[in-house]
C-alpha cells in the first residue's frame, strides 16, 4: 500500500519539483487510494493510537451533557443539526445519544451529521449508529442551511494538513518535500509564500526568534466555515485536541504507528500525522468573526468542571471489579495532568455572547 503512495509522491516532485509539507500530509492521510485514513481503522490497542472517547464512555457522556445544556440554553429549537468532523469509531457520538435519550425533546430535535473522509471509517460509523439515521457529508456547505447547529470534533483538527515556516538569523523559508541523491524523500528549502508570512501572527514576526511556525491553510478554512455557518445558522462548536493555549513558535509536527513515534518519511500512508493545534488562532479567527470563543481549558478541568468524576463513582458503585479497574484507569487517563488532562485543551464558539457554556471556569 504504503509503496505506492511513495512512489506517487515521488512522481508528482520528479513532476512539479519539491512539494510543501502540508501537500505531503494531505497526500499520506487523504490520499484516496492509498492515504492512512482511507484504508484503515487506526484506533485502539492493536492500532496505532487511542482517543478520548475509546479511553472511556465517560468522555462522551460528558460531550453529550454540555451540547444537551447550550440545546437547552440555545432555547431548545425544535430542529437543530448534531454535526461531528471526523467521528473516527462513531464512539463518540454513540456516547452523546445514549447520554441524551433522557434529556426531554433532545433526540425529537436532532438530526444527526458526519462530516468523514474515510470510506473505511463510514463504514463503521454507520453500524454503530444505524439507528439515529446519520446523515454523511464530505464538508459543511452540505448541511441544510437553516436549522442550527451543535457542532463537535475530537482530534479532528490536529489532522489537518499543516505547513512549517523556519527563520533562521531573521531569513524566513518554508521547509518541503524533495527526494534526495539516495532516491529517498528528504527535507529541502522553499522560498517562502508572502500570504502565508502575512498569517503568522504579529507578536512572533516582531520578535526576531529564530525557530519554526506551524500554519495550516486548511484548518483556517474550515474554521472560516465553521464561523460562517453559526453566524447564520445560530449554535455552538466545540473542539477537543492536543495543542498550545498560545501562538508560539514550535515544531510539533507528529508521526505514529502502533502507538510510538515514527519518522516522517519511514512508510507514508501507513503511519498517522499530526500536528498541535494552535488555540489562540481559533479564538482569534471567532472573535474577528463576531463570534464568541470560550477556552481553551485544558480537558482535565474541563471535564471535572461537568461532573466526570461523580459520573464515574455513580458507575464504579454498580460495577464488577474489571469493570471498575477499566472505570478507574479511564478517568485518570481523561484528566490526570501527566496523562490527557492538560496536554488536550478543549474550545467552544458560540454565536450568541449572552449564552454562557459551562466547563469554562479555568483560567490559563
Ligand atoms: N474523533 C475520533 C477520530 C479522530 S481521528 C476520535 O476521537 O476517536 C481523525 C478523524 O478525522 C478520522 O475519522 C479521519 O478519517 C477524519 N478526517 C481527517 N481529515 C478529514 C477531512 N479533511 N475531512 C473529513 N474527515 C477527516
Amino acid at each position: 500500500m504504503s509503496a505506492k503512495l511513495l512512489e506517487l509522491i515521488k512522481d508528482k516532485i520528479r513532476a512539479n519539483g519539491p512539494m510543501d509539507l502540508g501537500a505531503y500530509m494531505e497526500l499520506c492521510l487523504g490520499h484516496p487510494e492509498h492515504g492512512y485514513y482511507m484504508t484503515r481503522d487506526p484506533f485502539g490497542k492493536d492500532g496505532d493510537f487511542t482517543t478520548a472517547p475509546e479511553v472511556s464512555q465517560l468522555f462522551g457522556e460528558m460531550v453529550g451533557a454540555w451540547l444537551s445544556d447550550l440545546w437547552i440554553k440555545m432555547g431548545s429549537p425544535a430542529d437543530v443539526l448534531l454535526v461531528e468532523c471526523g467521528p473516527g469509531r462513531g464512539t463518540l457520538m454513540a456516547d452523546i445519544m445514549r447520554a441524551t435519550k433522557g434529556v426531554p425533546g433532545f433526540h425529537e430535535a436532532v438530526r444527526v451529521y458526519l462530516m468523514e473522509m474515510s470510506p473505511v471509517l463510514r463504514g463503521i460509523q454507520s453500524e454503530k449508529l444505524a439507528i439515529y439515521e446519520p446523515h454523511w457529508i464530505d464538508d459543511l456547505s452540505q448541511l441544510p442551511a437553516t436549522s442550527p447547529v451543535l457542532l463537535v470534533g475530537n482530534e479532528f483538527l490536529d489532522a489537518l494538513p499543516v505547513r512549517q515556516l523556519v527563520r533562521t538569523n531573521g531569513e524566513w523559508i518554508e521547509r518541503g518535500v524533495s527526494i534526495g541523491g539516495d532516491e529517498r524523500l528528504c527535507l529541502t528549502d522553499l522560498p517562502v509564500d508572502a500570504s502565508l508570512l502575512e498569517g503568522v501572527p504579529k507578536p512572533i514576526l516582531t520578535s526576531g526568534e529564530d525557530g519554526t511556525f506551524e500554519t495550516s491553510r486548511v484548518l483556517n478554512q474550515f474554521l472560516k466555515s465553521v464561523d460562517i455557518l453559526l453566524k447564520k445558522q445560530k449554535g455552538v462548536a466545540l473542539f477537543a485536541d492536543y495543542g498550545h493555549e498560545r501562538s508560539a513558535m514550535g515544531e510539533t509536527l507528529q508521526c505514529v504507528k502502533s502507538h510510538k513515534f515514527a519518522g516522517l518519511f519511514d512508510t507514508p500512508g501507513s503511519c498517522d500525522i499530526t500536528a498541535h493545534v494552535d488555540f489562540e488562532n481559533i479564538a482569534n479567527l471567532a472573535t474577528a468573526d463576531g463570534l464568541a470563543a470560550h477556552g481553551p481549558v485544558t480537558q482535565g478541568a474541563f471535564l471535572k468542571a461537568l461532573g466526570i468524576e461523580a459520573r464515574a463513582e455513580r458507575l464504579w458503585a454498580v460495577a464488577n471489579e474489571a469493570q471498575k479497574e477499566s472505570i478507574s484507569t479511564g478517568l485518570n487517563r481523561l484528566i490526570d495532568t501527566d496523562q490527557m488532562g492538560a496536554l488536550f485543551k478543549v474550545l467552544a464558539i458560540c454565536h450568541d455572547p449572552s449564552i454562557r457554556p459551562e466547563g469554562f471556569d479555568e483560567v490559563l
